[in-house]
């Protein structure tokens, strides 16, 4: 059964809180991102930011779909050769990347940009989710969706604050 709005939100969130990411965490992603351009920026925006962004389906479904990815690897459910690949994390699979793109582009161009950075320089959350080495847990997909919610959630900062997405472009 199709779930109504509402319900694929509270679980979208429900999910995210059970993989151990919290939306203050992601908040201060968008935080750190912003505040070079937007000094007056409160966490309290960024939070609000955060949130709005998760309330599109979009965002849910992707939620959603790469946590089910991800906990089904790590209870090695599935078929060889994705359950290796995935549980690896490797480099060349880049669906994880995809999946978040859908994400990103919510909120348009500037979002790659802040996207693409968190990718490379994993701050905060997300470093801690890409770091497998002291678990037998899988982000694959996680690290990469929590980066894009803070990405698209900037972009709407930006967005809404036009004389710093000139800066941004
Ligand atoms: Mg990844």
């Amino acid at each position: 059964m199709v779930q109504p709005g509402s319900e694929l939100h509270r679980i979208a969130l429900k999910r995210l809180q059970d993989r151990g990411v919290t939306l203050d965490e992601i908040a201060e992603l968008v935080y750190n991102l912003q505040q070079p351009y937007l000094s007056e920026i409160t966490m309290e925006l960024c939070l609000e930011n955060v949130e709005a962004v998760i309330r599109k389906r979009e965002v849910q479904n992707a939620i959603l779909t790469g946590i089910e990815l991800d906990v089904l690897t790590e209870e090695g459910k599935l078929s060889s050769p994705l359950q290796e690949i995935i549980k690896e994390d490797e480099g060349l699979y880049g669906i994880d990347e995809i999946l978040a793109l859908s994400i990103v582009n919510v909120y348009g161009s500037i979002g790659f940009t802040n996207y693409g950075y968190l990718d490379k320089t994993k701050p905060g959350v997300i470093g801690r989710l890409d770091d497998h080495t002291e678990s037998n847990e899988t982000h694959t997909f996680l690290d990469d969706i929590v980066g894009a919610i803070a990405a698209a959630a900037a972009s709407r900062v930006a967005h809404d604050n036009p004389s710093i997405s000139d800066i941004m472009q």
